[in-house]
Parts: C-alpha cells; structure tokens; sequence
C-alpha cells in the first residue's frame, strides 16, 4: 500500500478531500501522498470512476460535498478500516475486500431472487470496484 515518490520518499495511501472547480468538495479519495515533498497523486485505481464522477458534474456543478467512500468500494474499503483504526496494509485491505465482497454477493442472490435487475446490475458495479484493485 505504499509507492515510492518521484522524490525519492515513501508515499503513503490515505484518505483526502479533493476540491473541484472550487465548489465541490469530495471527500475521503484514496490518494497516494509524499509527507516529504507534498506530492500527492489519485490512486490509480479509482482515477478512472473519479473522472467519471467529476465528468457527470459538467464545468459548472452546484457547491457540494460528495463522499466517494459512498460511491465507491475501494475507497468505502479503506474508510472501513480508517474508522476502525486499523491500518492500511495490504493484508488488512485483503480481508477487508473478501468480506465485503461476500456482503455483495449475498445481496446479488436476495436481489436476484427479486429479479430486480437495476439492483443487481449496481452490485455488479460495486463488484468490479473491488476486483478491479487486484489488477492495477
Ligand atoms: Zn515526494
């Protein structure tokens, strides 16, 4: 869970709020920060929902604070674990992705035997939030 910085030091990955345009506040982003040179850089594997987040926004979005750890379940992951001051290891972080991937997945069997497809299709997202850590 660490990254080494341009600068030479260790990153760390923590939980931060990032301002966008001014006006919206997002708070508790994994992003990977230089203690030493105050580097900061998103964390490879939410950029991409980040960017779909802010892009929905528009150039113009109303003064707000969104929680990512809400929107996504990485970052609810690593808020688990904040909130329980636990560590951000990856042994931690491994577990914690197991039991709530087992959360998920029983709630895609209630919602599949409800045949409540718009359910199913968002744990299927969430799902893939989470998978998709093991690759990057
Ligand atoms: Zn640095």
């Amino acid at each position: 869970m660490q990254k080494r910085c341009t600068c030479g030091h260790t990153m760390k990955l923590i939980l931060r709020t990032v301002i966008y345009v001014h006006k919206v506040s997002i708070a508790n982003v994994p992003v990977f920060s230089c203690d030493y040179c105050s580097h900061n850089e998103v964390f490879p594997g939410v950029k991409e929902d980040l960017g779909q987040l802010v892009g929905r926004m528009g150039a113009a979005p109303e003064p707000q604070t969104i929680f990512f750890d809400e929107k996504h379940e990485w970052a609810g992951v690593l808020a688990g674990l904040i909130a329980q001051k636990e560590p951000i290891q990856a042994a931690s972080v491994a577990r914690r992705i197991e039991e709530r991937t087992n959360e998920l997945l029983d709630l895609l069997l209630v919602a599949s035997s409800l045949r409540d497809e718009t359910w199913q299709m968002e744990l299927r997202s969430r799902l893939s939030q989470l998978s998709a850590q093991y690759i990057s």
